[in-house]
Order: C-alpha cells, then sequence, then structure tokens
C-alpha cells in the first residue's frame, strides 16, 4: 500500500499547545438536532487523541451554505452537544470563529479542553480564503489540523488559507481517507474493479476516465449507463439520457474495449414513482414510454461474477434509483456482492453512503469515504488543495 505522505498529529508535539483542528461538521440537522451524526463520529479519533495528549482543542467547520450570513438554523450550537455526549468530553461552544472575545476564549481555555467555534460560513471571507480572515483563524492556534476530508477539494479559508500560517498537519480521519482511497490510485492490487452508477455522466467523465486507466473492469450502471447504451444505438425510452454527452460516452466506449461491462438487463416502469408498473427486460428492448429505474437480475448476476473474483472495489454511485424501494433492489444486490466478496472495499459518495447505511451492510465495508466531493475529485486523480498544503513528511 501506498505510504501516506504527509505529516500527521503524530508527528508533531501537540502537549501544552492549542490546535486548530478543521473539522468536517457539516452534517444534517433537523429542527436544530443532528440528523446524521456520522461525520461527528468519525472526527472522534483526532479529537480525543489531542485531549489525551493535553493539547487545547479548537474545533471549527463550515455547515450548509449561510453565504456569508449569520443564519441561526445553520449553527453549529447543536453539534457541540452531540459531540460532547459522544466523545464524554465536555465542549465549549462559542458564537462566533474570530475577533477579540474568540481570541481571549482561546486564550482562556486549559490544556485538555475543547472548544468549538461558530460556522466559519457566516463569514463571506470564508469561501473567497480571505487571507486576513485565514490569518485571523490563524491567530487562536499554533499548530494548524486538517482532518475535514470532506471539505478538503475547497480552497477556503478555514480548509487551505490557514494553513499558510501555521504549522499544518493531517489528523487521523484525513490520513485514514487517503490511504484508503489512495489504494484506488495505486496500481498494486488486481484484480481492481470499480462500479460506477449514479445520475449524471457529466459529473463523472473525470473519474470514468481514471478509474478505467486503473482498473481492470469498470462495471458501470445507473442512470449514467444509459448514456453509454444510447451511445451504442440502443432504445433508451424516457430513461434519463444526456444527450450532450453521448457523443464523449462513444469515445470513451470505443478506448475501453472490454473492460467497460454495461447493464444487459434493466428494471423499466412506466412512471418516475415509487409504485409506477415495472418489468424486466433485456437491455436491448426497452419500449417507448418505459424508463430504467434499475438494473436487472441477470447484470447483478454479471456484475457480482466480477466482484467475486476482485481483490480491491471502489464503489460510486447508486445502481438504481435507490430512494424508491421498489427500485432498490439492484443497488442492494450489488451492496450484498461487496460485502460478500473478499476483497478490500471502498465506498465514495455521499447518495452511495445513504444507499449503503440503508442496508446494515455498513460493518462489512472496509472504508466508507466522509467525503463526496472530495471523493470523487480525489479518484479523478486531482490533487486537493486542503491537502497540498499540508507539511510532507
Ligand atoms: P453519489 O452521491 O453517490 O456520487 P450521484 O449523486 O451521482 O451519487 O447519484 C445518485 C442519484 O442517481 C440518486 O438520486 C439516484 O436516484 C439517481 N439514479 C440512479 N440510477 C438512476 C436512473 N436509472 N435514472 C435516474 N436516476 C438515477
Ligand atoms: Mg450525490
Amino acid at each position: 500500500m501506498a505510504a501516506f505522505k504527509k505529516k500527521t498529529i503524530r508527528d508533531v508535539d501537540v502537549r501544552g499547545r492549542r490546535i486548530l483542528v478543521r473539522v468536517d461538521f457539516n452534517v444534517p440537522l433537523k429542527n436544530g438536532k443532528v440528523e446524521d451524526d456520522t461525520r461527528i463520529q468519525a472526527a472522534l479519533p483526532t479529537i480525543q487523541y489531542l485531549v489525551r495528549e493535553g493539547a487545547a482543542v479548537i474545533l471549527c467547520s463550515h455547515l450548509g451554505r449561510p453565504k456569508g450570513q449569520r443564519l441561526p438554523e445553520l449553527s453549529l450550537r447543536p453539534v457541540a452537544e452531540r459531540l460532547s455526549r459522544l466523545s464524554g468530553i465536555p465542549v465549549t461552544f462559542v458564537e462566533d470563529c474570530i475577533g477579540p472575545e474568540i481570541k481571549e476564549a482561546a486564550r482562556k481555555m486549559g490544556f485538555s479542553e475543547v472548544l468549538l467555534l461558530e460556522n466559519t460560513r457566516f463569514h463571506p471571507e470564508e469561501t473567497k480564503n480571505d487571507p486576513n480572515f485565514a490569518a485571523e483563524l490563524a491567530s487562536l492556534a499554533e499548530i494548524y489540523v486538517n482532518d475535514a476530508f470532506g471539505a478538503a477539494h475547497r480552497a477556503h479559508a478555514s480548509s487551505e488559507g490557514v494553513a499558510h500560517y501555521l504549522p499544518a498537519v493531517a489528523g487521523f480521519l484525513m490520513e485514514k481517507e487517503l490511504t484508503f482511497l489512495g489504494r484506488a490510485l495505486s496500481d498494486l492490487e488486481h484484480p481492481f474493479v470499480a462500479i460506477l452508477g449514479g445520475a449524471k455522466v457529466s459529473d463523472k467523465i473525470g473519474v470514468v476516465k481514471s478509474l478505467l486507466d486503473r482498473a481492470d473492469t469498470l462495471l458501470m450502471g445507473g442512470g449514467m449507463a444509459n448514456t453509454f447504451l444510447a451511445a451504442q444505438g440502443l432504445n433508451m425510452g424516457e430513461s434519463l439520457v444526456e444527450e450532450d454527452a453521448i457523443e464523449v460516452a462513444s469515445e470513451i466506449l470505443k478506448q475501453a474495449g472490454d473492460n467497460l461491462v454495461l447493464p444487459i438487463d434493466a428494471t423499466i416502469a412506466d412512471a418516475f414513482s415509487d409504485d409506477a408498473h415495472q418489468q424486466i427486460v433485456p437491455i436491448t428492448a426497452v419500449p417507448d414510454g418505459w424508463r430504467i429505474l434499475d438494473i436487472g437480475p441477470e447484470t447483478v448476476e454479471k456484475f457480482s461474477g466480477f466482484l467475486k473474483e476482485a481483490r480491491l472495489v471502489v464503489w460510486n454511485g447508486p445502481m438504481g434509483v435507490f430512494e424508491f424501494d421498489s427500485f432498490a433492489k439492484g443497488t442492494h444486490a450489488i451492496a450484498q456482492a461487496i460485502a460478500d466478496s473478499d476483497a478490500v472495499s471502498i465506498i465514495g459518495g455521499g447518495d452511495s453512503a445513504a444507499a449503503i447505511s440503508k442496508t446494515g451492510l455498513v460493518d462489512q465495508i472496509d472504508h466508507i469515504s466522509t467525503g463526496g466531493g472530495a471523493s470523487l475529485e480525489f479518484l479523478e486523480g486531482k490533487e486537493l488543495p486542503g491537502v497540498a498544503v499540508l507539511e510532507d513528511k
């Protein structure tokens, strides 16, 4: 496995230091409560380590898209409560992330204590990566830790800018994400089988090309497969097809040859709804007026055959409209096939992570990325700005 090349919190002396930790607490809230705390849980190893080692831990994060406005419904306050409950560590919440009062709170806090700053995006300077704002954040601490993999593809003040003013290292979640996802780019484990699905090809052209270069087989399902099937001249009826992407799909098909495997049958529906009439048809026989909402059983069997032989599996994008229970079978069957295989399994993508958490198979997957957009950009082979600024080992 490729070694992790960035310094981590293990490589710096944190005892008796103030540490600014960028975490990804961009969690779904409902009625002022945290609805899903996966991302908070994922940040615990870093926070607990720093507390144990006697650092003063100052946490910052964005939440949602307040566009530089102070929106009470996007306050991180509920996260402080949940974090405290999950970690067993008292967490002090402060109502801003910069300014004299915050500086004072950071200066007065004790070691092994935890402070959570308010949503960084309440300031428009955050997403503009304003250097003065970044320097203000940096002035709270002596060391910067980036543990927010999910925000690492954005060059914002708290994820990138601040690293120009402080020694900057990775947290444990960042290290874990990059180490697992890095296996997909390392060319060390074969057969490497990639599975791609989801709605739009145009979002994922870069990922398709990158994975085709590296994987032994790329299995494709979901809405994006329709555009490739249309490029082969098949009738897709009312299915989601991106006309603008048919040309690039044809080119990819030509280059990929047998390495790209498309569905051979489909579950089709007469309407885009959970209770639509449905039938299973060969992929060559989609009638007018019907649309593909899931892969069919023969496709599941074919894909599962590849997964069985795999040593490394990377999955992004559901195989169908899994939000409708009637069209979630293909996605669930593929999740099961991945869980059953001996391969190292890595899942990236927000909807894919949601799909797997519905199945109860979470424990059988080696790594489920906390970063949707970040994991895709990483798999494309792009350098993530929030990682690039961290110190090399
Ligand atoms: P991820 O977030 O894991 O990267 P995407 O956002 O690319 O995944 O795609 C997820 C969406 O794709 C889901 O909302 C799902 O309903 C949709 N989808 C999957 N298959 C189809 C299909 N055949 N037709 C229309 N939409 C589809
Ligand atoms: Mg998505």
